[in-house]
Order: C-alpha cells, then sequence, then structure tokens
C-alpha cells in the first residue's frame, strides 16, 4: 500500500461539483481581481469567525504578503524588532524581514512547539513593536501571558494562523484574540485555495484600511490617487470564489482532521506511554485543529526511512529552525535555541488529510508500531 503525506486532488474531487461551478463562473463573468466574490468572502469569513460585526477580513496574495501588509500598516518597519518563534514556516520571518523590521526569534515550548511565553519578556528591547505568536501545527500558542505583557509594554500582538483555521484559545477563536491576523490559504492549509491566496483579519478599520489601501497599489479612497507607495497582492475572484466554497465545508474538514488524530491517538498511545515516542498533545486551553500530526522520536531519521520502505510518505516540519538557515546566517549568528533544535531533529509529520481511509490510517499506524 501506498499513503501519500497529502492528497490534495481528494479534496478537490469532495466538492468538485461545486467548485467547478463556481469557478466557471467566474472566468464566465470577467470580473477577475477585487469583485464580488473577494467582498463575499471577506465577510463570509469574518462571519465564520464569529464576529461578522465588529472584524474586518481583507483578501491578499499570500500569507507571507498578510504578514508584511499588517507589519507596513502598523508602521513596523527599519530598526523595529518583531518577536516569533524560530520553529515555524520560514515565511513568518520573511515577512518580518520584507518589512525591514528584525526578526527575534525565542524558544518554544516543547510539548505544544508554540512559542515560550515565558521566554519572550526578556527577549523585548526599547525597539520591540511586536510580538508575532505562530499557532504551529493547529495547536494554539498560550495567548494569556503575551497579551498581558504587551500591554505592560504597548506592543502588538500579531497571531500568525497559517496554520490554525478554527482553532480555539479558551473558546476564542484564534485570529480574533490579538491586534490583527494573518491567514495563509496555500492549497495544504486547513482551508486552502487552488492556488496562493491570504487574507488579514482585524478588529481595527482603520488598519484594515490600510492594509486593503497597501495590498492595492497604496490607492486611497479616489482611484487612481495614491497615497502611499503600495503593494500588489489581492485574493483573486477565482481564488475567493473556491475559497467560499471550502469555507463551507471547514468545520467538518477540521472535524475528520480531529478524528485522523484520535485515531492515530488511539493506535500508537501505547509505544507513547512505553517511551519511545511522543504524540501530539492539546493543553486544556486550546482546541487543535491539527493542520499537520507530529509525532517525535530520537530515531526520527530511521523511523521515516523505515516508512518510506513501506510506502508511507511523511514530511518534517521544520528541519531547519529559521535562525539556522543560510539566508539568516549572518543576522542570526550566535543565536542558540536548544528546545527548537532538538525539535528539528526530532519531529516527523504522518499522513493527515480529511479523505484518508481508515485502510491507510490502520496501515500508518501498523508501520509505526513495526518500527518500535
Ligand atoms: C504557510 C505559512 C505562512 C505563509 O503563507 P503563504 O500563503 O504560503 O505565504 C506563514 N506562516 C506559517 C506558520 C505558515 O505555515
Amino acid at each position: 500500500m501506498k499513503v501519500p503525506w497529502t492528497d490534495l486532488g481528494a479534496g478537490y474531487r469532495s466538492l468538485k461539483e461545486r467548485i467547478d461551478e463556481v469557478a466557471l463562473d467566474v472566468l464566465a463573468s470577467g470580473s477577475y481581481v477585487l469583485g464580488q466574490q473577494k467582498a463575499a468572502f471577506e465577510s463570509e469569513f469574518t462571519a465564520w469567525l464569529g464576529q461578522g460585526e465588529t472584524l474586518h477580513a481583507v483578501g491578499v496574495g499570500s500569507g507571507t504578503d498578510a504578514i508584511y501588509l499588517i507589519l507596513k500598516a502598523l508602521g513596523i518597519g527599519p530598526g523595529d524588532e518583531v518577536i516569533t518563534a524560530s520553529h515555524t514556516a520560514v515565511n513568518t520571518a520573511l515577512a518580518i524581514s520584507k518589512a525591514g523590521a528584525i526578526p527575534v526569534l525565542v524558544d518554544i515550548d516543547p510539548e505544544t512547539y508554540c512559542i515560550d511565553p515565558a521566554l519572550v519578556e526578556a527577549a523585548c528591547t526599547g525597539r520591540t513593536r511586536a510580538l508575532m505568536p505562530v499557532h504551529l501545527y493547529g495547536h494554539p500558542a498560550d495567548m494569556e501571558p503575551l497579551l498581558e505583557l504587551a500591554g505592560r509594554r504597548g506592543l502588538n500582538v500579531i497571531e500568525d494562523c497559517a496554520q490554525s483555521h478554527g482553532a480555539l484559545y479558551k473558546g476564542r477563536m484564534t485570529g480574533t484574540i490579538g491586534s490583527a491576523a494573518c491567514y495563509s490559504f496555500y492549497p495544504t492549509k486547513n482551508l486552502g485555495a487552488c492556488g496562493d491566496g491570504g487574507a488579514v483579519v482585524t478588529a481595527d478599520a482603520g488598519l484594515a484600511a490600510r492594509v486593503l489601501s497597501f495590498s492595492n497599489c497604496g490607492q486611497g479612497a479616489e482611484r487612481y490617487l495614491n497615497v502611499v507607495k503600495g503593494e500588489v497582492s489581492r485574493l483573486d475572484e477565482v481564488q475567493a470564489a473556491i475559497l467560499r466554497v471550502k469555507l463551507g465545508a471547514l468545520d467538518q474538514l477540521n472535524e475528520q482532521r480531529r478524528r485522523v488524530a484520535a485515531f492515530y491517538a488511539d493506535a500508537l498511545g501505547e509505544v507513547a506511554r512505553e517511551g519511545g515516542l511522543v504524540l501530539p498533545v492539546e493543553r486544556e486551553w486550546g482546541r487543535h485543529v491539527y493542520h499537520l500530526y507530529v509525532i517525535r522520536s530520537d530515531r526520527r531519521d530511521a523511523l521515516r526511512e523505515h516508512l518510506a520502505v513501506r510506502g508511507v510518505e511523511t514530511l518534517v516540519h521544520y528541519p531547519v529552525p529559521v535562525h539556522l538557515q543560510p539566508a539568516y546566517a549572518g543576522e542570526m549568528a550566535g543565536v542558540t535555541l536548544p528546545e527548537t533544535e532538538r525539535a528539528a531533529a526530532e519531529v516527523l509529520s504522518l499522513p493527515l488529510f480529511p479523505e484518508i481511509t481508515e485502510e491507510q490510517l490502520a496501515y500508518v499506524a501498523e508501520s509505526v508500531l513495526a518500527f518500535f
């Protein structure tokens, strides 16, 4: 048997009729950018977040752009510092760098893999402007201590929700807790487009308006009048129409992801209790949406090889933390983050997608057990 790590085609086929219909409608409409689909998606997305009245969403070109645009709209740039985790998709740091600001990377809580709030205050300086927790793998970061610190020091809290569509922190949707949040709709995400896409979400109407302007060339209220030197980063109509269909299925797809996680937890629980393997945790404050199902083992590479031989595809998120990336070698020289580096050497993402079959799951679990 072959078990792929993900199967985006299966996701498409499960909604094919509706997706084909709305995509073709957009093509026939002649309206491709900044049209009704983007506007409708933005309001449906804030409604789905449970705060349609008070929240604003702006559809943009990607999750990376969403972070960058938030920073630009907040006036965070050269000389400013933004604190985030090194154990994340490199995009989090890239967006900070693109805004001209300095990513200051701190270590993670080894159980949740999210930023360790206890380490954040020591990383603050007079130039710190924002904290950027990443709700990694679909597990919410511990927000309360970060909000408390940010309030005390007058910092922005920007949530990276690229992996946490639908995750809850103490009953609240991630993405509605800080000053602003970025979402990615990259095809593999819990809510994925058929191409690139992203969104900024914020309750601050002024901030949303500046993000919208900046994402559309820096145009102000009047057409062809540029108030700032902006970007071109807009969620296009085909992607917005497809995302509206997928948003309607998102709660159910997240439930399916949670069922997959429950299957793995049950099947692998005994080996985990014996100590050879660490399974993901779901802390009492959170609802995990399992963007990824990440296990860890100090024999990770051998386990990965064993699974590959049996036809089980796995990935590593992420093998090289940001501070050890060649692109960051100069500015991060001397940074050491022990928990991040240990996680990078030990984590392994098992196959997980909503359409995975019981047979495939049983085969993956059996193959992991055979290794131990
Ligand atoms: C995917 C991802 C991003 C970037 O999103 P793109 O849409 O690929 O630009 C940012 N942060 C995290 C944690 C991600 O997983």
